[in-house]
């Protein structure tokens, strides 16, 4: 990495340091997590402004200096604040949520650009005008999404042991191994349980459609269980207890919709 370089990033978190700085957790394009000092940052004519709250997309300048870890932040330009979640507790706890998952999932300097702009999508989906009917879905689908960009998809269609095609009604599941098991594999396990397939359809579906449209689909409450478990499983950070919340789902009595049902879909996905 140059010394001087400019960067498009995420603000995560920021915490205060020493009597009038920041010190900053953004989620960058080009270099994945970095911890940032912003000299000043506390003081009240600050020239970063707003740029460093936590959702703002904003375009940064940064110097690496020769101790590794801590970068220093030179300016930071505001593209989107995300206001509109700051307006909304409940929009507020999904987004802490989608944020709180990339601070614990990912490593110091791994760039992912596509993790970068599932965030952004995120963002805006939550940041939306038209109403979010299920947040749950909204987080789940960016989760299980996230998961999958870091290297950690869910195997939904083939047997983690013998890679066979699964089909019928007994299906389970192996956490540890990331997938679904036949009925013949699973008589050497016994730790995976069994998975039905419309489960195994919702699934798919926060998997594979546009995250703007996952929020439109009902929860299956079993599931939020069994995805939170699934990023326990895999992310030795993740902290289950952001995600334990309850939060009002926006059903028929906000929306006037009910939230798309994904059942007799299953068809289309199993072909891909
Ligand atoms: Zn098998």
């Amino acid at each position: 990495m140059p010394r001087i370089i400019r960067t498009q990033a995420i603000s995560l978190h920021s915490s205060p340091f020493a009597e009038s700085s920041k010190i900053v957790t953004f989620y960058t394009r080009d270099f994945g997590k970095l911890n940032f000092l912003a000299k000043g940052a506390r003081r009240p004519k600050s020239k970063f402004g707003g740029a460093l709250e936590t959702f703002t997309h904003a375009s940064l300048i940064i110097y690496k200096p020769e101790t590794p870890k801590l970068y220093i932040l030179s300016d930071a330009e505001i593209i989107c604040s995300y206001s509109e979640l700051q307006a909304s507790t409940e929009k507020y706890l999904a987004g802490s949520q989608i944020v709180e998952f990339v601070l614990k999932a990912t490593d110091f300097e791994e760039a992912n650009a596509r993790l970068f702009n599932l965030l952004l999508s995120a963002l805006n989906a939550l940041a939306s005008k038209q109403s979010v009917k299920n947040l749950d879905s909204l987080v789940l689908a960016f989760l299980l999404k996230g998961a999958s960009f870091l290297g950690y998809r869910p195997e939904l269609d083939n047997c983690v042991s013998c890679r066979k095609k699964c089909a019928g009604a007994k299906i389970y599941f192996d956490f540890i191994n990331g997938g679904i098991l036949c009925i013949k594999c699973k008589l050497n396990n016994t730790r995976a349980i069994i998975i039905e397939p419309n489960q195994i359809a919702y699934l798919k579906a926060l998997l594979y459609f546009p995250i703007k449209r996952s929020a439109n689909l009902m929860t299956l409450p079993e599931l939020k269980d069994f995805i939170l478990q699934y990023m326990k499983h895999h992310f030795e950070r993740f902290d289950l207890a952001a995600f334990t919340l309850n939060r009002t789902d926006f059903k028929k009595s906000q929306t006037g919709q009910e939230p798309e049902k994904i059942y007799g879909w299953t068809q289309e996905i199993v072909r891909k």
